[in-house]
């Protein structure tokens, strides 16, 4: 017997059907803020993938040569593709530019719970603008989908890569370096990037000052920010970044929507593309990201285009359905409105096509009898899988132009007439 590929899952109704809902409301969140659709192939060039993104992700790409020898990879993420576009076809559209994309990515890490090698987000990126309200609109824009969603408790970690940068720029380390002492911190491992910053020649007045940024963090905002400003004052690249932060904070402050957030002066990504403030958004029972972004403003460049700042974010959608789950949020889905329409003898058959076609016009899901079973049961078969509603038609009833409408939950059923059915249905399910 064959089994699915290790990592990877199959999606049965229940779970599909959750993965698609959460896929659904991310698209309308885009439409609301002005997010345009794309689609870019899972398949693209090793080169591109490889070019930016973190080493640890690196590692793990799905990466082989296809028949035509040339060298590919599976995405392990939106962005570069994205760039991509934004370098090439779309590089003289007006800015800003609002993008954004969903589908599957693909990652050899080791699975464990909320870590698959085929996983699926909903990805937002926002070009053109280097100011804050650019990267307060990304926020913003994730804190409302959760909201939609019915999450709750849920919170937002947020740093910025200028911080570390300023400060390792200054101490004269490459980007090389820098990059892997990025890497030890996105894996909290504050002792071995210390231990790298020394081995990098970081002066003591430049370890002492990371020392005390990895211990800075809090959630009131604009404390930890005074604070941060104190520790890295003699710092010029790193002052910069705090100022930055701050002027989005206020932004998200005053955009009136409560968002709890936890400054973290030492977070820091994976993805080794950002240059500006980063954030990852969480809910307490569960300690993995559901979703994280940041500002990226070099990477177009990189890819052949001109200087394009832009910000992102990307959703992890089987993280957000694993949240939901666990938060027992129960998106409203199809089920609850969902009509079984049965046909009692065999001449009522075209009445009961009929009538499905009329209530599927009304927008309500309908499934026909097929299986030519008695009426109970298909009554009972409709109960078992959580069917909202049967139509029982049947030439008694017909005469009158009439049909029986049986609630399942409640197991109690009434007569009514045809003209009044649809009604009768979309009002007792609302
Ligand atoms: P990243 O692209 O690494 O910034 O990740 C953004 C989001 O994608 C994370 O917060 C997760 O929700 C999701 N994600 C990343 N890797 C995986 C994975 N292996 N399995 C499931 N979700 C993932």
């Amino acid at each position: 017997m064959f089994k699915t590929v290790r990592g990877m899952r199959d999606f049965l109704p229940n779970d599909a059907e959750k993965m698609r809902y959460v896929e659904q409301v991310s698209r309308e969140v885009s439409k609301l803020y002005g997010y345009e659709e794309i689609i870019t192939p899972v398949v693209e060039s090793y080169e591109l993938l490889a070019a930016k993104t973190g080493e640890e992700i690196r590692q793990r790409m799905y990466n082989f040569e296809d028949l035509g020898g040339r060298k590919v990879a599976l995405r392990p993420e939106f962005t570069a593709s994205v760039a991509r576009l934004v370098a090439t076809k779309m590089r003289n559209e007006p800015k800003p530019m609002r993008l954004f994309s969903t589908g599957s990515l693909y990652r050899y890490d080791e699975p464990q719970y909320g870590r698959f090698r085929e996983f699926w987000q909903a990805n937002y990126e926002l070009f053109g603008s280097t100011r804050p309200e650019a990267d307060a609109e990304i926020l913003i824009l994730t804190n409302d989908l959760l909201k939609r969603l019915e999450l709750q408790n849920y919170r937002f970690k947020i740093g910025h890569t200028g911080i570390l940068r300023g400060i390792l720029n200054q101490e004269g380390l490459d980007e090389g370096q820098q990059n892997r002492l990025m890497q030890l911190l996105d894996k909290k491992n504050w002792e071995d990037a210390l231990a790298n910053a020394r081995g990098a020649n970081v002066s003591q007045k430049g370890l002492r000052t990371l020392e005390r940024l990895f211990e800075t963090r809090g959630e009131d905002a604009f404390q930890v920010l005074e604070s941060v400003k104190e520790t890295v004052q003699e710092y010029e690249g790193a002052l910069a970044a705090v100022e930055n932060l701050w002027e989005i904070f206020e932004l998200v402050r005053d955009n009136g929507e409560q968002m709890d957030v936890m400054v973290e002066a030492g977070f820091a990504r994976g993805l080794e593309y950002y240059t500006g403030m980063i954030f990852e958004s969480y809910i307490p029972e569960i300690d993995v990201a559901l979703g994280g972004g940041g500002r990226y403003d070099k990477l177009i460049q990189l890819f052949g285009g001109e200087s394009i700042p832009a910000v992102g974010v990307a959703q992890g959608i089987d993280r957000i359905v694993l949240s939901l789950n666990k938060q027992k949020v129960s998106p409203k889905t199809a089920k609850e409105r969902s009509v079984v329409v049965i046909s009692v003898k065999n001449e009522s058959k075209a009445k009961a096509l009929e009538l499905s076609a009329m209530l599927r016009k009304a927008g309500l899901p309908v499934e026909v009898e097929v299986m030519g079973r008695a009426v109970s049961r298909a009554l009972a078969d409709a109960d078992r899988r959580g069917v909202a509603y049967a139509v029982i038609v049947g030439p008694e009833e017909l005469k009158a132009e009439k049909v029986v409408l049986r609630e399942m939950k409640k197991r109690e059923q009434r007569t009514v007439e045809i003209s009044n059915l649809t009604e009768e249905i979309l009002v007792s399910s609302t």
